[in-house]
């Protein structure tokens, strides 16, 4: 039985293209945003380059921009909104501060 590869190194396929790939939990590339109001959530492997959202909401969503992402640049509303207009489910979101600022 031969257990030793030839060469010994340079076989490993790791290492991904640039950005982390490869959570524990799912191999789909997700990724998050999100401020204190809205989180966004985008699967790569489910956009199909609509542009819909870019044409929404540019200031959020601007693929030449490294987070392409910005969900500081608009408010929660229209972030979700523009989130909605995703033909693909690529884009989802979720809410946060459900509770009502009670006066202190
Ligand atoms: S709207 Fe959805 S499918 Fe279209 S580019 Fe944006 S994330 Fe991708």
């Amino acid at each position: 039985m031969s257990a030793t590869d030839q060469g010994g190194e340079g076989v490993t396929d790791g290492g991904a293209m640039s950005e982390g790939v490869g959570d524990d939990s799912t191999q789909s590339s997700m990724r998050a945003y999100s401020t204190d109001e809205i989180t966004v959530e985008w699967r790569a492997e489910r956009c199909i380059h609509s542009g819909n959202c870019a044409r929404s909401l540019p200031r959020v969503f601007n693929p030449r921009r490294r987070p392409w992402v910005d969900v500081s640049a608009a408010e929660a509303d229209a972030i979700e909104s523009a989130v909605r207009r995703c033909p693909s489910g690529a884009l989802a979101f979720v809410r946060h501060g459900g509770t009502p600022s009670e006066g202190r």
